[in-house]
């Protein structure tokens, strides 16, 4: 068994895949060839957002984007500790600090309230003398976070919202994708993310024209008329277009295998409601279930008997980003995010992608039964 299988759907689409390479190896466009543009496209048309842009890697994404919005050191961005390190580490590599706002203890996104308190604290802080530029939310396990009230924090406050979506396209909020909901948003193709290229890739989500117009010089260290003009500090931040070919064939299966998501993440439901507690997924809200994860005090129990029957699982994210080494002169100290620790404490991600079948949930699901009851 596997935690995320691609090989089932491999199968099922590598000739055509291997069709795709073919033809970008028979135009030999290898970088920025038709196959990115066109995909751009149908981004653009499954997200809804107007302008899309493809890159290297979901991190490349974060970084053009807080490049593209002008954050610069003395600047303060608002993100949670309950996250991949990538979501923070663009923060500082442009030598903005990241302030960690904690999390809701039932959706695991950050917690509109206290994102609240800590911009006023901000303001406040006449020591550091840090301005408020930008949130950025992460959508985790793939469920959007809370946009309703980030987004009217952000305006009140006049901030930028830089959705990272890197484990959610696909998901949805009152109607809208994930991805068209906020100023800009970034999204990774990582192979193991719900649609994943075969190597690096990400991708820029804006509806605003000027910005999408700065992001494509950035991609391309910062050209003007052309890569020998530069007017801006950019990046080498394309997507091969072998990844973009991948892409396209996997995009039109993407739909179906949310919908196969989704069957999978209420069937564990059903199963194990009684016995561990789900990520809340809210009224109106969908998730694109990257990961599908509870919180049991009886973790470590659970995975004892999950490695002793060889059921892949693992721990998003054992150490909070505000307690990483990397972060040291950042001050904060244990007890500062309590829901966030106690979380890593006791949350567990087991085998979730679009072709598990009902025998191996039903496997999965008897094991950890087991273990609470007794
Ligand atoms: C995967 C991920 C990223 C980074 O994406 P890469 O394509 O691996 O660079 C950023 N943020 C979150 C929340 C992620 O899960």
């Amino acid at each position: 068994m596997e935690f995320v299988d691609l090989k089932v759907q491999a199968e099922l689409i590598n000739a055509d895949i291997e069709q795709a390479i073919k033809q970008v190896m028979f135009h030999s466009k290898f970088i920025m060839g038709p196959e990115v543009f066109e995909l751009e496209e149908k981004l653009a048309e499954f997200t809804g957002a107007k302008h899309v842009l493809t890159c290297s890697s979901g991190t490349d994404a974060l970084l053009m984007s807080l490049m593209a919005l002008g954050i610069k050191p003395g600047d303060a961005v608002f993100t949670t500790p309950f996250t991949f390190i990538a979501t923070a580490e663009v923060i500082k590599l442009i030598g903005a600090v990241p302030i960690f706002v904690d999390i809701d203890k039932e959706t695991f996104n950050i917690c509109p309230d206290k994102l609240k308190t800590a911009i006023s604290r901000i303001k406040k802080d006449k020591k550091n003398k840090l301005i408020p530029k930008c949130i950025i939310p992460v959508d985790l396990f793939g469920l959007p976070a809370d946009y309703d009230k980030i987004n009217k924090i952000a305006e009140d406050n006049q901030l930028f919202v830089l959705e990272d979506a890197a484990q959610s396209l696909g998901s949805g909020i009152n109607g809208k994708k994930s991805c068209n909901v906020t100023d800009l948003a970034a999204t990774s193709f990582f192979p193991a993310k719900p649609l994943g290229c075969y190597g690096d890739g990400g991708a820029i989500f804006t509806n605003d024209t000027v910005l999408y117009e700065i992001l494509k010089s950035i991609r391309v260290h910062g050209k003007g008329k052309d890569k020998y003009n530069n007017v801006r500090l950019g990046i080498n931040g394309r997507m091969d277009t072998i990844q973009a070919a991948i892409l396209l064939e996997k995009l039109k299966i993407f739909p179906d295998e949310l919908n196969k998501r989704n069957k999978i993440a209420q069937k564990y439901k059903e199963y194990l409601e009684k016995y561990v507690r789900f990520q809340k997924i809210p009224e109106n809200y969908s998730s694109a279930w990257a990961q599908l994860s509870f919180v049991s005090e009886k973790r470590e129990a659970i995975i004892k008997e999950l490695n002793a029957n060889k059921v892949p699982n693992a721990i998003y994210y054992p150490k909070p980003l505000h307690l990483q080494e990397t972060f040291s002169e950042l001050g904060y100290e244990k007890g500062d995010f309590s829901v966030s620790e106690k979380l890593s404490e006791n949350i567990l991600s087991i085998p979730m992608h679009p072709y598990l079948k009902n025998e191996e949930i039903i496997f999965i699901s008897d094991i950890i039964k087991n273990v609470v009851h007794k």
